[in-house]
Protein backbone atom coordinates (compact mmCIF):
# COMPACT_ATOMS: atom_id res chain seq x y z
CA UNK A 1 0.00 0.00 0.00
CA UNK A 2 2.75 2.39 0.78
CA UNK A 3 4.57 2.07 -2.76
CA UNK A 4 0.51 2.82 -4.09
CA UNK A 5 0.06 5.41 -2.22
CA UNK A 6 3.55 6.83 -3.05
CA UNK A 7 3.27 6.33 -7.28
CA UNK A 8 0.27 8.13 -6.41
CA UNK A 9 2.12 10.95 -4.59
CA UNK A 10 0.07 10.66 -1.45
CA UNK A 11 1.52 11.01 1.83
CA UNK A 12 -0.18 7.11 2.86
CA UNK A 13 -3.03 5.01 2.00
CA UNK A 14 -6.03 5.54 4.03
CA UNK A 15 -7.23 9.38 4.52
CA UNK A 16 -9.53 10.20 1.59
CA UNK A 17 -9.69 13.60 0.94
CA UNK A 18 -12.07 13.75 -1.71
CA UNK A 19 -15.31 15.80 -1.40
CA UNK A 20 -18.50 15.76 -3.24
CA UNK A 21 -19.54 18.69 -5.09
CA UNK A 22 -23.14 20.33 -3.89
CA UNK A 23 -25.80 19.80 -6.33
CA UNK A 24 -27.33 23.09 -6.23
CA UNK A 25 -31.06 24.31 -7.10
CA UNK A 26 -31.79 26.14 -10.44
CA UNK A 27 -35.53 26.78 -11.63
CA UNK A 28 -38.07 24.92 -12.74
CA UNK A 29 -38.23 24.08 -16.41
CA UNK A 30 -40.66 22.59 -18.21
CA UNK A 31 -40.93 18.86 -19.62
CA UNK A 32 -38.51 15.75 -18.94
CA UNK A 33 -35.47 14.20 -20.07
CA UNK A 34 -35.07 10.50 -20.37
CA UNK A 35 -32.58 8.77 -20.38
CA UNK A 36 -31.81 5.05 -21.72
CA UNK A 37 -27.83 3.74 -21.09
CA UNK A 38 -27.11 0.39 -22.68
CA UNK A 39 -26.33 -2.15 -20.33
CA UNK A 40 -24.60 -3.46 -17.11
CA UNK A 41 -21.88 -5.62 -17.98
CA UNK A 42 -19.44 -4.08 -20.56
CA UNK A 43 -18.16 -1.66 -18.86
CA UNK A 44 -19.01 -0.34 -15.20
CA UNK A 45 -19.41 3.10 -16.05
CA UNK A 46 -23.00 3.54 -16.72
CA UNK A 47 -24.32 2.46 -13.42
CA UNK A 48 -21.09 3.94 -11.57
CA UNK A 49 -20.29 7.19 -13.14
CA UNK A 50 -22.88 8.01 -16.15
CA UNK A 51 -26.22 7.50 -13.91
CA UNK A 52 -25.22 9.49 -10.72
CA UNK A 53 -23.29 12.59 -13.02
CA UNK A 54 -26.18 12.49 -15.27
CA UNK A 55 -28.43 12.68 -12.13
CA UNK A 56 -26.32 15.55 -10.29
CA UNK A 57 -26.57 17.70 -13.59
CA UNK A 58 -30.35 17.47 -14.41
CA UNK A 59 -30.75 18.50 -10.51
CA UNK A 60 -28.59 21.25 -11.10
CA UNK A 61 -30.20 21.86 -13.81
CA UNK A 62 -33.36 21.91 -12.08
CA UNK A 63 -35.03 19.47 -14.71
CA UNK A 64 -36.80 16.32 -14.21
CA UNK A 65 -35.75 13.29 -15.65
CA UNK A 66 -35.84 9.47 -16.00
CA UNK A 67 -32.45 7.40 -16.31
CA UNK A 68 -33.29 3.94 -17.13
CA UNK A 69 -30.65 1.18 -17.98
CA UNK A 70 -31.77 -1.27 -20.92
CA UNK A 71 -29.49 -4.55 -19.26
CA UNK A 72 -27.89 -5.38 -22.80
CA UNK A 73 -31.64 -6.09 -24.36
CA UNK A 74 -32.16 -4.30 -27.80
CA UNK A 75 -36.14 -5.05 -26.57
CA UNK A 76 -36.05 -3.52 -23.61
CA UNK A 77 -34.20 -0.96 -24.89
CA UNK A 78 -37.48 -0.03 -27.01
CA UNK A 79 -40.04 -1.00 -24.39
CA UNK A 80 -38.07 1.27 -22.01
CA UNK A 81 -38.35 4.39 -25.31
CA UNK A 82 -42.10 3.49 -25.66
CA UNK A 83 -42.94 3.84 -21.86
CA UNK A 84 -40.71 7.56 -22.64
CA UNK A 85 -42.49 8.60 -25.24
CA UNK A 86 -45.69 8.21 -23.85
CA UNK A 87 -45.01 9.21 -20.21
CA UNK A 88 -44.27 12.41 -21.70
CA UNK A 89 -40.52 12.98 -21.91
CA UNK A 90 -39.91 15.84 -24.11
CA UNK A 91 -35.84 15.37 -24.94
CA UNK A 92 -34.21 11.50 -25.36
CA UNK A 93 -30.91 10.97 -24.60
CA UNK A 94 -29.98 7.61 -25.86
CA UNK A 95 -26.26 5.60 -25.33
CA UNK A 96 -27.74 2.84 -27.48
CA UNK A 97 -26.84 -1.46 -27.53
CA UNK A 98 -26.90 -1.41 -32.03
CA UNK A 99 -27.27 1.33 -34.26
CA UNK A 100 -30.93 -0.73 -35.58
CA UNK A 101 -32.72 -0.58 -32.56
CA UNK A 102 -31.40 3.06 -31.67
CA UNK A 103 -32.23 4.62 -34.63
CA UNK A 104 -35.76 3.17 -34.83
CA UNK A 105 -36.23 4.45 -31.16
CA UNK A 106 -34.58 8.29 -32.84
CA UNK A 107 -37.44 7.88 -35.94
CA UNK A 108 -40.64 7.09 -33.36
CA UNK A 109 -39.17 9.86 -31.10
CA UNK A 110 -39.33 12.56 -33.98
CA UNK A 111 -42.77 11.74 -35.17
CA UNK A 112 -43.87 12.47 -31.65
CA UNK A 113 -41.48 16.23 -31.79
CA UNK A 114 -39.07 14.63 -28.99
CA UNK A 115 -35.95 16.10 -29.96
CA UNK A 116 -32.41 12.75 -29.65
CA UNK A 117 -29.64 13.34 -28.43
CA UNK A 118 -26.77 10.70 -28.94
CA UNK A 119 -25.15 9.84 -25.81
CA UNK A 120 -21.43 8.82 -26.24
CA UNK A 121 -22.27 6.27 -28.91
CA UNK A 122 -23.54 7.71 -32.43
CA UNK A 123 -26.72 5.91 -34.08
CA UNK A 124 -25.56 5.15 -37.06
CA UNK A 125 -28.76 5.48 -39.39
CA UNK A 126 -30.85 7.61 -37.19
CA UNK A 127 -32.62 11.31 -37.07
CA UNK A 128 -30.73 12.15 -33.56
CA UNK A 129 -30.79 15.75 -33.21
CA UNK A 130 -27.22 15.71 -31.51
CA UNK A 131 -24.60 13.64 -30.85
CA UNK A 132 -22.59 14.23 -26.91
CA UNK A 133 -19.17 11.76 -26.39
CA UNK A 134 -15.94 12.23 -26.05
CA UNK A 135 -13.67 12.60 -29.82
CA UNK A 136 -13.48 8.75 -30.03
CA UNK A 137 -11.19 8.53 -33.24
CA UNK A 138 -8.84 10.06 -30.28
CA UNK A 139 -9.53 7.40 -27.77
CA UNK A 140 -7.97 5.12 -29.97
CA UNK A 141 -5.32 7.55 -30.90
CA UNK A 142 -4.29 7.61 -27.08
CA UNK A 143 -4.54 3.39 -26.86
CA UNK A 144 -2.67 3.07 -30.02
CA UNK A 145 -0.09 5.82 -28.60
CA UNK A 146 0.11 3.87 -25.44
CA UNK A 147 0.74 0.59 -26.73
CA UNK A 148 3.55 2.44 -28.68
CA UNK A 149 4.59 4.25 -25.34
CA UNK A 150 4.69 0.79 -23.27
CA UNK A 151 6.52 -0.91 -26.28
CA UNK A 152 8.61 0.68 -27.55
CA UNK A 153 10.46 0.56 -31.18
CA UNK A 154 11.20 -2.77 -31.03
CA UNK A 155 10.40 -5.54 -33.23
CA UNK A 156 6.70 -7.06 -31.73
CA UNK A 157 3.61 -9.11 -32.90
CA UNK A 158 0.49 -7.16 -31.60
CA UNK A 159 -2.92 -8.46 -31.08
CA UNK A 160 -6.30 -6.53 -31.35
CA UNK A 161 -8.71 -6.90 -29.19
CA UNK A 162 -11.94 -4.79 -30.70
CA UNK A 163 -15.15 -3.26 -29.12
CA UNK A 164 -18.79 -5.07 -30.15
CA UNK A 165 -19.17 -4.72 -34.14
CA UNK A 166 -22.38 -2.74 -33.18
CA UNK A 167 -21.09 0.01 -31.54
CA UNK A 168 -19.81 2.52 -33.96
CA UNK A 169 -17.27 3.57 -30.90
CA UNK A 170 -15.73 0.62 -31.45
CA UNK A 171 -15.12 0.86 -34.85
CA UNK A 172 -13.79 4.58 -34.15
CA UNK A 173 -11.38 3.10 -31.67
CA UNK A 174 -9.53 1.07 -33.47
CA UNK A 175 -9.30 3.35 -36.48
CA UNK A 176 -7.49 5.23 -34.20
CA UNK A 177 -5.58 2.91 -33.02
CA UNK A 178 -4.56 1.91 -36.68
CA UNK A 179 -4.00 5.26 -37.22
CA UNK A 180 -1.16 5.56 -35.25
CA UNK A 181 0.01 1.62 -34.81
CA UNK A 182 0.19 1.14 -38.65
CA UNK A 183 2.79 3.39 -39.12
CA UNK A 184 5.08 1.71 -36.78
CA UNK A 185 7.15 -0.55 -39.35
CA UNK A 186 8.56 -2.80 -36.41
CA UNK A 187 4.96 -3.97 -35.30
CA UNK A 188 3.20 -7.05 -36.90
CA UNK A 189 -0.64 -7.20 -36.34
CA UNK A 190 -0.76 -11.05 -35.65
CA UNK A 191 -4.26 -11.08 -35.06
CA UNK A 192 -7.21 -8.75 -34.77
CA UNK A 193 -10.61 -9.54 -33.08
CA UNK A 194 -13.78 -7.65 -32.25
CA UNK A 195 -15.84 -8.74 -29.37
CA UNK A 196 -19.33 -9.58 -29.29
CA UNK A 197 -21.30 -6.87 -26.55
CA UNK A 198 -17.82 -6.08 -25.37
CA UNK A 199 -18.15 -9.38 -23.15
CA UNK A 200 -15.18 -9.50 -21.17
CA UNK A 201 -15.45 -13.38 -20.92
CA UNK A 202 -15.70 -13.76 -24.59
CA UNK A 203 -12.76 -11.81 -24.98
CA UNK A 204 -11.23 -14.43 -22.51
CA UNK A 205 -11.46 -16.73 -24.91
CA UNK A 206 -10.70 -15.00 -28.41
CA UNK A 207 -7.16 -13.79 -26.40
CA UNK A 208 -6.44 -17.67 -25.11
CA UNK A 209 -7.19 -18.55 -28.83
CA UNK A 210 -5.32 -16.08 -29.62
CA UNK A 211 -1.94 -16.79 -27.38
CA UNK A 212 -1.87 -20.62 -28.28
CA UNK A 213 -2.59 -19.58 -32.21
CA UNK A 214 0.28 -17.80 -31.70
CA UNK A 215 2.70 -19.95 -29.25
CA UNK A 216 2.61 -17.60 -26.73
CA UNK A 217 4.64 -15.14 -29.44
CA UNK A 218 2.40 -11.95 -28.93
CA UNK A 219 4.38 -9.20 -27.23
CA UNK A 220 1.74 -5.93 -27.07
CA UNK A 221 -2.54 -6.31 -26.77
CA UNK A 222 -4.43 -3.29 -27.72
CA UNK A 223 -7.52 -4.04 -26.02
CA UNK A 224 -10.66 -1.29 -26.62
CA UNK A 225 -11.28 -1.07 -23.08
CA UNK A 226 -10.41 -2.12 -19.20
CA UNK A 227 -12.75 -4.82 -19.28
CA UNK A 228 -11.21 -6.29 -22.33
CA UNK A 229 -7.74 -5.40 -21.23
CA UNK A 230 -8.20 -7.67 -17.71
CA UNK A 231 -9.59 -10.12 -19.70
CA UNK A 232 -6.28 -10.22 -21.74
CA UNK A 233 -4.52 -9.67 -18.46
CA UNK A 234 -5.89 -13.09 -16.92
CA UNK A 235 -5.15 -15.40 -19.46
CA UNK A 236 -1.35 -13.51 -19.50
CA UNK A 237 -1.69 -14.25 -15.84
CA UNK A 238 -2.18 -18.44 -16.29
CA UNK A 239 0.85 -17.89 -18.86
CA UNK A 240 3.14 -16.18 -16.66
CA UNK A 241 3.47 -13.68 -18.75
CA UNK A 242 1.59 -10.63 -17.35
CA UNK A 243 3.61 -7.72 -16.40
CA UNK A 244 6.04 -8.59 -19.38
CA UNK A 245 3.12 -7.92 -22.48
CA UNK A 246 1.48 -4.44 -22.64
CA UNK A 247 -1.89 -4.15 -22.51
CA UNK A 248 -4.01 -1.69 -22.88
CA UNK A 249 -7.65 -0.43 -21.57
CA UNK A 250 -10.30 2.65 -21.31
CA UNK A 251 -12.20 4.06 -18.89
CA UNK A 252 -9.92 4.55 -16.29
CA UNK A 253 -12.07 1.82 -13.54
CA UNK A 254 -10.91 1.08 -10.44
CA UNK A 255 -9.85 -2.32 -11.69
CA UNK A 256 -7.60 -0.91 -14.97
CA UNK A 257 -6.25 1.70 -12.64
CA UNK A 258 -5.24 -1.02 -10.67
CA UNK A 259 -3.41 -2.95 -13.19
CA UNK A 260 -1.84 0.15 -14.31
CA UNK A 261 -0.68 0.72 -11.05
CA UNK A 262 0.61 -3.34 -10.64
CA UNK A 263 2.37 -3.02 -14.01
CA UNK A 264 -0.13 -5.46 -15.27
CA UNK A 265 -1.96 -3.10 -17.89
CA UNK A 266 -0.03 -0.13 -19.30
CA UNK A 267 -2.45 2.14 -19.63
CA UNK A 268 -6.12 3.40 -19.67
CA UNK A 269 -7.49 6.07 -21.38
CA UNK A 270 -9.59 8.45 -18.81
CA UNK A 271 -12.82 9.96 -19.95
CA UNK A 272 -13.85 12.63 -17.79
CA UNK A 273 -17.78 11.35 -17.76
CA UNK A 274 -18.77 14.45 -15.33
CA UNK A 275 -17.61 16.73 -18.57
CA UNK A 276 -20.15 14.40 -20.97
CA UNK A 277 -22.71 13.96 -18.30
CA UNK A 278 -22.80 18.24 -17.41
CA UNK A 279 -22.78 18.73 -21.76
CA UNK A 280 -25.69 16.35 -22.03
CA UNK A 281 -27.74 18.07 -19.76
CA UNK A 282 -26.76 21.43 -20.75
CA UNK A 283 -27.64 20.56 -24.21
CA UNK A 284 -31.27 18.84 -23.22
CA UNK A 285 -32.16 21.94 -21.00
CA UNK A 286 -31.46 24.42 -24.25
CA UNK A 287 -33.72 21.85 -26.08
CA UNK A 288 -36.70 21.96 -23.48
CA UNK A 289 -36.49 25.74 -23.45
CA UNK A 290 -36.96 25.08 -27.15
CA UNK A 291 -33.37 27.08 -28.15
CA UNK A 292 -30.50 25.25 -30.39
CA UNK A 293 -27.59 23.61 -28.44
CA UNK A 294 -24.33 24.36 -28.53
CA UNK A 295 -22.23 22.21 -30.34
CA UNK A 296 -17.99 22.59 -30.86
CA UNK A 297 -18.16 19.98 -34.41
CA UNK A 298 -19.71 17.66 -36.24
CA UNK A 299 -19.75 13.78 -36.22
CA UNK A 300 -20.30 11.66 -40.21
CA UNK A 301 -22.77 9.36 -39.45
CA UNK A 302 -21.14 7.06 -42.12
CA UNK A 303 -24.37 5.18 -42.91
CA UNK A 304 -27.06 7.76 -43.02
CA UNK A 305 -24.63 10.09 -44.77
CA UNK A 306 -24.78 12.90 -42.58
CA UNK A 307 -23.12 15.08 -40.46
CA UNK A 308 -24.31 15.36 -36.64
CA UNK A 309 -24.04 18.66 -34.58
CA UNK A 310 -22.09 17.47 -31.95
CA UNK A 311 -19.94 18.14 -28.64
CA UNK A 312 -16.85 16.44 -28.51
CA UNK A 313 -14.90 16.52 -25.76
CA UNK A 314 -11.08 15.33 -24.95
CA UNK A 315 -9.64 11.85 -23.88
CA UNK A 316 -6.65 11.58 -21.17
CA UNK A 317 -3.87 8.50 -21.52
CA UNK A 318 -3.13 7.43 -17.62
CA UNK A 319 -0.06 5.35 -17.16
CA UNK A 320 1.32 4.88 -14.01
CA UNK A 321 3.08 8.01 -13.34
CA UNK A 322 -0.13 9.94 -13.79
CA UNK A 323 -3.00 8.14 -12.32
CA UNK A 324 -2.84 10.63 -9.23
CA UNK A 325 -4.75 12.69 -12.07
CA UNK A 326 -7.46 10.72 -12.33
CA UNK A 327 -7.67 10.76 -8.37
CA UNK A 328 -7.19 14.48 -8.12
CA UNK A 329 -10.25 14.66 -10.21
CA UNK A 330 -12.60 13.32 -8.41
CA UNK A 331 -13.38 10.25 -10.43
CA UNK A 332 -11.57 7.58 -8.42
CA UNK A 333 -11.38 7.16 -4.66
CA UNK A 334 -7.45 6.84 -3.87
CA UNK A 335 -8.63 4.54 -0.59
CA UNK A 336 -10.43 2.18 -3.45
CA UNK A 337 -6.80 1.81 -5.62
CA UNK A 338 -5.13 1.13 -2.82
CA UNK A 339 -7.74 -1.74 -1.87
CA UNK A 340 -5.96 -4.89 -2.55
CA UNK A 341 -2.61 -3.45 -3.00
C1 LIG B 1 -17.85 3.40 -24.52
C2 LIG B 1 -16.76 2.90 -23.60
C3 LIG B 1 -17.16 1.57 -22.99
C4 LIG B 1 -17.67 0.61 -24.05
C5 LIG B 1 -18.28 -0.62 -23.42
C6 LIG B 1 -18.18 2.36 -25.55
O1 LIG B 1 -19.15 2.78 -26.42
O2 LIG B 1 -17.45 4.60 -25.12
O3 LIG B 1 -16.49 3.85 -22.60
O4 LIG B 1 -16.09 0.99 -22.33
O5 LIG B 1 -18.63 1.21 -24.88
O6 LIG B 1 -19.41 -0.29 -22.68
Amino acid sequence: AVTVAATLGLSACGDDGGSDPAAGGGGAIKGKVGVILPDTKSSVRYESFDRPLLEQAFKAAGVQYDIQNAEGSTQRFQTIADQMLTSGVTVLLLDGIDSNSAAAVTRKAQQRGVKTIDYDRLTLNGVSDYYVSFDNVKVGEELGRGLQKCLGDKNANIVYLNGAPTDNNATLFAQGAHNILDKITSYKKVAEQAVPEWDNQRAATIFEQMWTQQGGKIDGVLAANDGLGNAAVSILKKNNAAGKVPVTGQDATTQGLQNVLDGTQCMTVYKPIKQQAEAAAKLAVSLLKGEKGQTNGVTKDTEGNRDVPSVLLTPVGIFKDNVKQVVDDGFVKKDDLCKGA
